[in-house]
């Protein structure tokens, strides 16, 4: 049986780390959040958000905004939240009603406020191997295989999607710690080869059942990051837990796996912040 990576644990640990050095700041870290329109999933996101904050004793403030919000007044508080020195932190709640307006929303975020690490500067900045935001997914998932003493270098890490938020900065940060990568899409065939060749497998596509036991080597670490509903409507992710655990050296369980350290991360991120605009 396999080790199972306490993502609600080590969150737990992570948000208290970032609560002990921000109780010794003179300056607290802020956060400001933006949420267009009345998505339930955002706003349950968008709650998770706060109480993270209100816990680490960093400053928040939402701005709950309705869904016909213009393009223009979005830039405007954007614009505005950028020029604030109690604010180190904006994020957009995605997705925005208006799918068609988040490029440009994302853009006009501070990159040095951009705590969701989505603006192309930081994007470059995690290509390039420079200081910067990263995705707080992705990242979360690092720290996990920190603390469980899991080390990507020289190892083969198969990663199942390739989107901007998870699969892309996921294969970067990898590629930073040395592994050697194999990112795989909907397009990729024989989709079971590459997945028995990882020694770390980090699905992230959507789909669940999508990873079974005879997909996975003996001893390999897989990580879970899809949040999918099963037909009981209860949270499942990607990966065939209870088969794969048989065979995996270490497991990320879904619900409480990737999901509790993605907030963490972000409260991380909004201390970083607050670090690079000379809070202490
Ligand atoms: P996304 O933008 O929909 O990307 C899904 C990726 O999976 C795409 O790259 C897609 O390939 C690929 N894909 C689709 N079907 C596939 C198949 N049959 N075989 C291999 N690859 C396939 O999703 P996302 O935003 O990255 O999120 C992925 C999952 O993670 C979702 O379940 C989401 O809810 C979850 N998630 C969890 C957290 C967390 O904190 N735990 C955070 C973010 C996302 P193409 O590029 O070719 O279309």
């Amino acid at each position: 049986m396999s080790i199972v990576i306490d993502g609600k644990a080590l969150a737990a640990k992570v948000k208290a780390q970032v609560g002990g050095e921000v109780a010794e700041m003179s300056a607290k870290p802020g956060l400001a959040v933006i949420i267009v329109g009345d998505n339930p999933a955002s706003r349950v996101y968008v709650d998770g958000k706060k109480r993270d904050c209100a816990q680490c004793g960093i400053y928040s403030e939402e701005y709950a905004l309705p869904a016909q919000t213009t393009r223009r007044e979005l830039l405007g508080l954007i614009g505005e939240l950028n020029g604030r020195e109690d604010i180190d932190g904006i994020l957009v709640q995605l997705p925005l009603p208006r799918p068609e307006d988040e490029r440009e929303v994302l853009l006009a975020i501070d990159p040095d406020k951009d705590v969701d690490g989505f603006h192309p500067v930081n994007v470059g900045r995690l290509v390039t191997g420079e200081p910067g935001f990263r995705p707080c997914t992705p990242a979360g998932v690092m720290r996990m295989l920190d603390e469980y003493g899991i080390h990507p270098e020289g190892r083969h890490c198969v990663i199942l999607g390739r989107s901007n938020i998870v699969g892309k900065p996921q294969a970067l940060m990898m590629l930073e710690r040395n592994a050697t990568v194999t990112v795989c899409h909907s397009r990729t065939p024989d989709l079971a080869r590459y997945c028995r060749a990882a020694d770390i497998l980090v699905s992230a596509v959507g789909r669940r059942g999508l990873v079974t036991a005879d997909m996975v080597k003996e001893g390999a670490v897989v990580i879970d990051v899809a949040m999918n509903r099963n037909e009981a409507g209860k949270l499942c992710g990607d990966v065939d837990y209870d088969a794969v655990a048989k065979k995996a050296s270490h497991i990320t369980p879904v619900p409480g796996g990737v999901g509790p350290m993605t907030r963490a991360m972000l409260m991380v991120n909004t201390l970083q912040a607050a670090r690079l605009h000379g809070k202490n």
